[in-house]
């Protein structure tokens, strides 16, 4: 048994969200943070990431006068590495713990609140590590060097990597380097050259510093500005295995949603993490009143309600076990940052999506079946396979299994070619109509078994 099939009560774990989140805002007040109060999702956001990053919901409050400093927490749904969601800890949403300052404040003395805040939340501060940009083969941030020299951190706590400029606010806003904090999880390296940064495992990257002390991204120095910004921020999902050491999935703010998934999805964690991972960013996404659509932020909804609902369909089990796992997730939203309930129109659109799911595996297993019997393998095969995906949505991974299971062999140079004219085609509207009206057409024409 994996920590990930443990089925836990929700309420505990509830409580244990809500005891860690007031816990990580707790600790940035002791250092002259104010806790921010009000919505944890910027309400005029229409990025398609939903909200991109914490500070974009402080906008305003950058300009205004006031507490120069304040913490709080924001949700984010992101898209890129979908493919990777639950494996390696990656999350498609997670709650943004934001502890943002205005005005000119030295790297250290930044850097030296944040230490004793993470360690008040639990973090061992003396197994960080830190990551600096690099800039033609010198430092990119000699400020950030000199502070945490002075803060007693050795050389070999800090790495550097090349790194573009952050610049939340784009070209003419605030920009500025940045500095990854890193928890060393073990203490041991991959080899001599293992150094903070290293992809072997020995790191977890839980936190990142923006010096946004400059403008128009210039790396060379130019360009200071009077009223800089430091945006420090870490999801509390990773502070928490920071802080604890186990897998985020095991922690308070997804077990819930893994404990919905358990009975139909037992012995896969990745599979089960991945679901569990696209639940909680749609229970955010339809609060939010975002309906799954082909473009924007509705996109955004629709391939994580499909993904999800193809990933337990390949495992042999109904999509409809998304529906518990959404709520489950909406619950523990909730418990940890305010957040709105999906309404009974929004889980109707997850059902239908639900649903178009069901019954594509349901129609594609039938045609596949139709089109594939008393044929031979080969190059005529793959191209049925290939239809079925375009035409109806089904994952290519279900229709090899298919294939295999039947006895046929894709040829997987046609299959790439096909694969390459349908990426093509797409960038172009005027291509993708005239291949949709052909495929329609040929669909017509194909709906008679083809038995031989
Ligand atoms: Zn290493």
């Amino acid at each position: 048994m994996t920590a990930r099939d443990v089925v836990a009560p929700a309420a505990h774990d509830h409580e244990a969200a809500v005891a860690f989140a007031e816990q990580a805002v707790d600790a940035f007040a002791t250092v002259g943070y104010l806790p921010a109060h009000g919505s944890a999702v910027a309400e005029t956001d229409g990025s398609t990431l939903f909200v991109s990053g914490g500070i974009q919901a402080w906008r305003r409050w950058i300009g205004e006068p006031g507490p120069a400093a304040r913490a709080g927490l924001q949700w984010c749904v992101r898209m890129n590495r979908l493919a990777d969601a639950g494996r390696s800890g990656f999350v498609t949403s997670f709650c943004m713990l934001t502890a943002a300052r205005r005005g000119a404040v030295p790297r250290h003395e930044v850097l030296a609140d944040l230490f004793t805040a993470l360690g008040l939340i639990g973090v061992d501060v003396a197994r960080t590590a830190f990551v600096i940009p690099a800039l033609d083969d010198r430092c990119g941030d000699p400020l950030a060097s000199e502070a945490l020299a002075k803060l007693g951190v050795d050389a070999d706590r800090i790495g550097y990597a090349p790194r573009r400029w952050a610049a939340p606010f784009g070209a003419d806003g605030p920009s500025g380097p940045n500095l990854f904090v890193l928890l060393d999880r073990t203490g041991h390296g991959c080899g001599p050259g293992c150094a903070p940064g290293c992809g072997c495992g020995r790191y977890l990257h839980f936190w990142n510093c923006e010096f946004l002390d400059h403008r128009g991204g210039t790396d060379d120095g130019a360009g200071r500005i009077g009223a800089p910004v430091v945006d420090s921020a870490g999801g509390l999902e990773r502070l928490w295995s920071a802080v604890t050491g186990e897998d985020m999935f095991a922690g308070p703010l997804l077990r819930p949603v893994l404990s919905a998934l358990a009975a139909h999805l037992p012995g896969d964690p990745d599979r089960a993490g991945a679901v569990a991972d696209h639940a909680r960013s749609l229970a955010l996404l339809l609060a939010a009143g975002i309906a799954p659509a082909a473009r924007g932020q509705g996109h955004v909804a629709r391939r994580l309600a499909r993904r999800a609902g193809w990933l337990l369909i390949e495992a042999g089990s109904d999509p409809g076990a998304l529906r518990p796992a959404v709520l489950a997730a909406q619950a523990c939203n909730r418990a940890v940052a305010d957040f709105g309930v999906a309404s009974a129109t929004a889980l109707g659109w997850l059902d239908a999506e639900i649903g178009h799911c069901r019954e594509g595996a349901a129609h594609g297993a039938l045609l596949f079946h139709r089109w594939t019997h008393g044929r031979s393998a080969g190059a005529d095969i793959t191209r049925l396979v290939f239809r079925l995906r375009a035409e109806r949505g089904v994952p290519l991974s279900l229709l090899r299994r298919w294939a295999a299971r039947d006895g046929f062999t894709l040829d997987e140079q046609t299959l790439q070619a096909l694969l390459d004219a349908e990426r093509a085609s797409s960038r172009s509207p005027a291509l993708t109509a005239q291949v949709a009206a052909r495929w329609a057409a040929r669909t017509s024409q194909s709906t008679t078994p083809a038995r031989r």
